[in-house]
């Protein structure tokens, strides 16, 4: 069956040019030319996939992607202007899982698309997919993070680091490998994001829990325990 994907572009042109070549690749096509009906379509319908302009009329796509993650963990890829440089992390802050800056190649685009449909969340056919580490639990399926019962809130990008160092608790992953993991292998930005990103996770999560969660090997990564 082939993956829906929609997209939220008001550029006629572009929608419809992303909308040809994606239906070329075997995608199944939906497009909303404002925010207010693109939000609409993403949660009355089922897409595997958003594509979600930023600079959208009637709402905004950071508003479109604030609304959507209050409850859903779609991948969602944004597209951007050139310089729109903090549209791009608050996008990602907000829990984008990429953006891609317009004009854009579209092999690059379905790159991104790919990469974005893989990380997707586990099967829900799968009913357990919960991972611990002592009373921190991590509920693939759900999407939710607790302590001791109660939630902890997280951004996308904060929730796959955390599910990445979980997987493969007591290993250390180096900055690289969370990287690939967590942002994808064509991710061109600075490695240092790794570590912005367990700043926000420790910042959220050790207060709550009491003490470091997620250690520090110095000179080689991170690792939970
Ligand atoms: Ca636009």
């Amino acid at each position: 069956m082939s993956e829906k994907i929609l997209i939220v572009e008001d550029e006629e042109k572009i929608a419809r040019f992303i909308e040809l070549e994606l239906t070329h690749e075997g995608y199944e096509i939906s497009k909303a030319l404002n925010g207010r009906e693109g939000l609409e379509m993403a949660e009355n319908g089922h897409f595997d996939l958003l594509l979600l302009d930023i600079m959208l009329p009637e709402l905004s796509g950071l508003e479109v992607l604030r609304r959507i993650r209050k409850h859903s963990s779609i991948p969602i890829i944004m597209l951007t202007a050139r310089d729109a440089i903090s549209d791009k992390v608050s996008g990602l802050d907000m829990g984008a899982d990429d953006y891609i800056t317009k004009p854009f190649a579209i092999e690059e685009l379905l790159a991104r698309i790919r990469v974005a449909l893989k990380r997707k969340p586990a099967d829900s056919i799968y009913q357990n997919n919960v991972l611990e580490a002592g009373m921190l639990s991590l509920d693939t399926d759900s999407h939710q993070v607790t302590y001791d019962g109660e939630p902890i809130e997280l951004t996308n990008r904060e929730f796959n680091l955390l599910q990445v160092l979980l997987e493969n608790k007591s290993i250390v992953l180096s900055r690289d490998t969370l990287l690939e993991r967590v942002w994808g292998y064509d991710y061109m930005g600075e490695t240092n994001v790794v570590d912005v990103y367990v700043y926000y996770l420790r910042s959220k999560i050790d207060d709550v829990v009491g003490e470091k969660i997620i250690e520090t090997v110095r000179g080689v990564g991170y690792v939970i325990k």
